[in-house]
């Protein structure tokens, strides 16, 4: 706006100096046939003429002699005025061109434009000059306020502008902050509190881009929060793994660990993540698994003892190596399945067949050698052959007894676990009294007296003919090792824990010899006897505990011994006195 100013005013400054210069020169050609005239005759009419046609015309007119004096002037006294030849419009007049001059008037003392035309001069016979000046003042005050007008316009137009501008930055950036802090939001992972950019009073433009982050930051959103639950689905997995699992990373250093570990290990979970594997996993073997698979890139398996406890742990140890996406080798990770009770389950199934072929091979070769015997001639010597059978019934009998106990067992073992034990509340008394009805003449024989000790009212979750077989059992150990004319006590109590579950105690205490302290751990084993000599004449299988200890588990209770070698034994089993 400025620069077009500038050459507006430049322009129309020069064209109207154009103008001006032609105009004076046509005036100045209009009156010079007069002057010409009246330079032929008198001073006086000469300057008549010019002041008059001056005023008339606004104008000023000299008329100037070939030296350059002035002959006549319209504004001021000719006498007066200095010698004119040298001004600028006078010289190319002189020379027969029309001059031209804009400056200021040294006379009037203002701006003036000059033009001067070559004339005949009668009185001097010589050429002369005709000048003719105007004012220019008006018109360059007129062009300055112009100008400054457009000046004015110029800076009202920057001004409204700039107030749009703002409007229009305004009206951009606030969507572009908002979009900023959406974008921050984002990046903080603060998804719960996402900003939805409005795309209201937005540019389209603006709005599409609002449009697109929203939808892109709903997808992030989405992922993050399926990212979230598949890694909250991996946590569970991992930490509910049974098998102990520890993640290492290439340096040796612990990724993660799980609870099964960090408890294999006794270290609690949140101290081990980021330690060397060393500080944390002190077994020889295991480190070596790792560096193997981390060098050779291998997977390892191996069994290892540990010994963190007293008791040793037996681990089934594998080490996988750990790849990223691009199948680069980034740690190992190692897991460990603890066989320490599936060794003792092993252990006892060996040791149960091995008692079991034990206990009955036993009777089998009596009644083989015997048998053998009669064929071989003892058949005909009556007192031996009628010996010999008693013999061969008894261990008959005793085979019968084992292979009857077994069989009880397994039954039991069988139904606690298919569940088809029922239990229904009934009164532990009866069970008592018939148990020793049972077991009454085997205590008569050794004259002991049997007292049962029960509230009759007392009530628990039984199977009665299972409880029953297991207070025989007992009865009749009590019977079996405790002396002639002896006691033996039949007693049942309720009592409360301090959780408020009722439980009933039975127990059968006598006054036998009692047993050993180092026995009473392994007791109620398969086959378990402390003297074998001994229970194999009371007619025992050495399982008649252990039948106990299953019915007991049966009805959700355990059986317990307490003994003082010398002083006799109580054997108690404890029930719940509810139904669960
Ligand atoms: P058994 O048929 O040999 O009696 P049990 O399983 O009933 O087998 O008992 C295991 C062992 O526990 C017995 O061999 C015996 O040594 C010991 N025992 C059981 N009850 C008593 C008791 N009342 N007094 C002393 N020892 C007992």
């Amino acid at each position: 706006m400025l620069l077009a100013a500038w050459l507006a005013t430049t322009t129309g400054r020069s064209f109207y100096i154009e103008r001006l210069k032609e105009e004076v020169r046509e005036r100045a050609l209009l009156i010079q046939p007069t002057i010409t005239t009246l330079s032929r005759g008198q001073d006086q009419p000469l300057q008549e003429f010019v002041r008059q046609t001056g005023r008339r015309a606004a104008t000023r007119i000299t008329v100037i002699d070939h030296d350059g004096v002035v002959l006549a002037d319209s504004n001021e006294d000719h006498l007066l005025m200095d010698n004119h030849a040298t001004r600028s419009e006078v010289v190319p007049a002189l020379a027969g061109e029309t001059g031209y001059s804009l400056r200021e008037s040294k006379t009037l003392g203002e701006s003036m434009l000059y033009a001067a035309i070559p004339i005949e001069l009668r009185t001097s016979g010589h050429r002369g000059v005709l000048r003719l000046a105007i004012p220019t003042t008006p018109v360059e005050a007129m062009l300055i306020s112009l100008q400054w007008r457009m000046f004015g316009i110029g800076l009202a137009v920057i001004g409204l502008a700039a107030l749009f501008s703002l409007y229009c930055a305004r009206r951009i950036s606030r969507p572009l902050e908002e979009m900023k802090r959406g974008a921050e939001q984002l990046t903080r992972g603060r998804i719960d509190q996402l900003v939805k950019i409005s795309s209201e009073n937005m540019s389209l433009e603006m709005a599409g881009l609002a449009g697109s982050i929203n939808q892109m930051a709903e997808q992030i959103n989405r992922r993050i929060r399926i990212i979230i639950q598949q890694r909250n689905e991996l946590e569970a997995v991992f930490s509910s793994m049974a098998d102990s699992v520890v993640a290492i990373d290439a340096d040796k250093n612990i990724i993660r660990m799980n609870q099964a570990a960090t408890a294999l290990f006794a270290l609690p979970s949140e101290v081990v993540k980021g330690k060397a594997v060393q500080g944390v996993i002190r077994n020889a073997y295991l480190l070596e698994m790792i560096d193997c698979t981390l060098i050779h890139n291998t997977q390892q398996a191996q069994k290892i003892t540990l010994y963190n406890g007293t008791d040793p742990i037996i681990l089934q140890t594998h080490t996988v190596p750990l790849r990223d996406e691009d199948n680069k080798s980034m740690g190992v990770l190692l897991v460990m399945n603890d066989l320490t009770k599936l060794n003792r389950l092993e252990h006892i199934r060996q040791d149960f067949v091995a008692n079991v072929s034990h206990e009955l091979k036993t009777p089998i070769t009596a009644i083989k050698g015997y048998v053998e015997t009669l064929l071989d001639g003892a058949l005909d010597d009556q007192d031996n052959a009628r010996r010999f059978l008693e013999i061969v019934v008894r261990q008959a009998n005793r085979l019968d007894a084992i292979v009857d106990d077994l069989l009880t067992l397994s039954r039991i073992e069988d139904q606690s676990n298919t569940k088809e034990i029922t239990l229904t509340k009934g009164e532990v008394g009866p069970v008592l009294e018939s148990a020793l009805q049972t077991c009454a003449l085997q205590a008569d024989e050794k004259n002991i007296t049997v007292q049962i000790e029960c509230d009759k009212e007392i009530l628990a979750a039984i199977n009665q003919p299972l409880l029953e077989q297991a207070v025989i059992n007992l009865l009749h150990n009590a019977i079996a090792y405790s002396p002639q004319d002896s006691r033996i006590t039949l007693r049942c109590a309720g009592s409360k824990t301090m959780r408020g579950e009722e439980l009933v105690h039975l127990s059968v205490a006598d006054n036998g010899p009692g047993i050993a302290k180092e026995h009473l751990p392994r007791l109620f084993e398969r086959f378990y006897r402390c003297d074998k000599a001994r229970s194999r004449d009371q007619g025992g299988t050495g399982l008649g505990l252990a039948i106990v200890k299953h019915i007991a588990q049966a009805h959700d209770g355990t059986v317990e011994v307490e003994s003082i070698p010398g002083k006799g034994s109580t054997f108690s089993i404890t029930l719940p006195a509810t139904i669960k």
